[in-house]
């Protein structure tokens, strides 16, 4: 089976890129909970926290730090939740680890997932800003 988090590693499927080094990609989420949602995956396939070493998952949280910075920058939410979904059971979907970065707002629902595909011009235009911030430092 494909994996569609792979295939954007190796560039066979679309993603609208906030930042890529040697072993991360950070990207928007292409059904965003709220603008400013992305994901960060190492890019070795492993599906879940279950089948991480301890690298991989250092690499990733060391990424959420600038990110998280980048996003309230970007953003300004009233927070940010960062969640990662570990078997069908929690609510995972793709079985690529990955992490996400939510901004979140007061009054808000803490909904985990949206089934409203992000439109590629908004997705686009965040996806630059954050890359921006992130250049910015
Ligand atoms: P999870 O439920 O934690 O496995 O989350 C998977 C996330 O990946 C969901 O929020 C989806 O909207 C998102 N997603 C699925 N396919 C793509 C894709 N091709 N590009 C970007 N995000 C995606
Ligand atoms: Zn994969």
């Amino acid at each position: 089976m494909t994996c569609i988090f792979c295939e954007i590693v190796r560039g066979n499927a679309p993603a609208f890129k906030v930042h890529e080094d040697d072993h991360t990609l950070t990207f928007m989420d292409i059904f965003p909970v709220s603008r400013g949602h992305a994901l960060i995956i190492p890019k070795d396939h492993f599906e879940n926290l279950f089948e991480a070493n301890e690298e991989s998952l250092a690499r990733i949280v060391t990424r959420s730090l600038a990110l998280a910075k980048a996003i309230r920058r970007v953003i300004a939410p009233d927070g940010l939740g960062v969640y990662q979904l570990n078997g069908a059971a929690a609510g995972q979907t793709v079985f690529h680890y990955h992490m996400h970065l939510i901004p979140r707002f007061k009054g808000g629902r803490l909904d985990l997932h949206s089934r409203v595909r992000g439109k590629d011009a908004d997705l686009e235009a965040v996806s630059r800003e954050i890359a921006a911030a992130l250049e910015a430092g």
